[in-house]
């Protein structure tokens, strides 16, 4: 035991053992350069399909010229969190274009899309409430209910009639109702009915709060999962991340004035954090604007998704529920969706496998990531090494 610095802690080495005999630890794959729709990965050039850059602004040169005017006019940290010292006339300019965004009334950055759901959760709702989540959301979203002590209802997986059966089930018993759910959901692309969802929860007196981390940039134009379904003034919390289409970094959230007022005196982890440094902030804003601005950005984003999806089922592949650019190959099998990511990175294809416990076992899959940055050429050569992969593994 000469190198370790207590014993105290060997029950964690043991477990990390554990996990890694089981295959459920993370190897870090390091790239070499910025993130796009072609990376350097381990020393390799690669097709990037494991990332959320869904519309190829990480390395907008717009969003670098945006951000490098900031630090030369505000430097690079902020100083201070925003409660307290931190706040600028840039940041209340981003909290405008979040509001016009998301086309409510008030919005609201955060330092993260966890820090959001992790800070506003634990306070919409407290001890004597209960939230009604779908089962499959977000882990920080179950941090954030954890927090707020308030009681917990599981729905089946966009079930509505399980919803509405949940929601009779609870509402006498509490004064505040939250219906929680994803927009998009991560691993299997698959879409929240919000007009449903706000209607079954309208008719049970419940408020309705949407993370939708992998809509923005994505669906109803670009604007997200509110103006895909015209209800974005029916959603009482609107939630959503910079760190994915929108190409940056940096949690968000809109509303009512007074609700986003309520969220910003109480939520612990906007009160007691710094601020991110400015030049963030104007990434962001530039950011907004851009998707707000290039509807053709968005499209070629759903040309891509879509070209590739039908090819990958024309040869034979099962794509399960997407309907967005999120595209799973389903492989039914933890060992055999791991060669297959291998078979794809010694081809110069970077896709992740998903196992057991990201998703249950026997769901077992690639999950692939279209951006708008890809080209035809990008597309062919990756579909290319799943037919080759997929004929060696007998997938196809
Ligand atoms: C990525 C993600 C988050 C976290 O957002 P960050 O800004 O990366 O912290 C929250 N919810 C969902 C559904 C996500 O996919």
């Amino acid at each position: 035991m000469g190198d370790i610095m207590t014993e105290k802690t060997l029950h964690l080495k043991k477990m990390l053992e554990d996990m890694k005999a089981r295959g459920e630890t993370w190897e870090l794959l390091r790239l070499f350069g910025p993130s796009g729709p072609r990376v350097v990965v381990e020393g390799k050039h690669a097709v990037m399909l494991a990332s959320n850059n869904y519309l190829d602004l990480a390395n907008d040169p717009r969003l670098k010229e945006a951000a490098k005017e900031a630090i030369e006019k505000y430097g690079w940290g902020a100083g201070s969190d925003w409660s307290i010292a931190g706040y600028t006339d840039l940041q209340e300019k981003l909290h405008k274009k979040i509001a016009e965004f998301k086309e409510t009334p008030a919005g609201l950055a955060f330092q993260t899309g966890f820090a959001t759901n992790a800070g506003t959760l634990a306070k919409i709702v407290g001890k004597g409430d209960v939230v009604v989540s779908d089962e499959l959301n977000h882990g920080s979203i179950i941090d954030g209910i954890r927090l707020s002590r308030a009681d917990k209802v599981i729905y089946k997986h966009l079930d509505m009639g399980d919803l509405e059966d949940k929601l009779r089930q609870v509402h006498d018993k509490y004064e505040h109702i939250l219906v929680v759910t994803d927009g998009v959901f991560s691993m299997d692309g698959d879409i929240a009915p919000m007009d449903e969802i706000v209607k079954i929860a309208d008719e049970y007196g419940a408020m309705t709060y949407v993370d939708d981390s992998h809509g923005e940039g994505v669906l109803g134009e670009g604007r997200g999962i509110g103006h895909h379904f015209g209800v974005q003034k029916k959603i009482d919390f609107q939630m959503g991340t910079f760190s994915k289409a929108l190409g940056s970094m940096g949690g968000m959230i809109a509303g009512e004035e007074y609700v986003i007022e309520y969220i910003y005196n109480t939520a612990r982890t906007w009160l007691l954090s710094a601020a991110y440094p400015p030049a963030v902030t104007a990434a962001n804003i530039k950011s907004l604007e851009i998707v707000m601005q290039e509807k053709d950005r968005v499209q070629r984003l759903w040309d891509n998704r879509n070209y590739f999806k039908k090819e990958l089922e024309s040869m034979g592949f099962d794509t399960w529920k997407s309907q967005t650019p999120i595209v799973p190959v389903m492989v039914r099998d933890s060992k055999k969706a791991k060669e297959l990511a291998h078979k794809l990175f010694d081809a110069g294809v970077f896709a992740l496998p998903i196992v057991f416990p990201m998703v249950p076992r026997g769901l077992e899959r690639i999950r692939n990531q279209i951006s708008a940055g890809h080209t035809k050429e990008d597309l062919d050569y990756a579909l290319n090494a799943y037919e080759k992969a997929g004929k060696e593994l007998g997938l196809i």
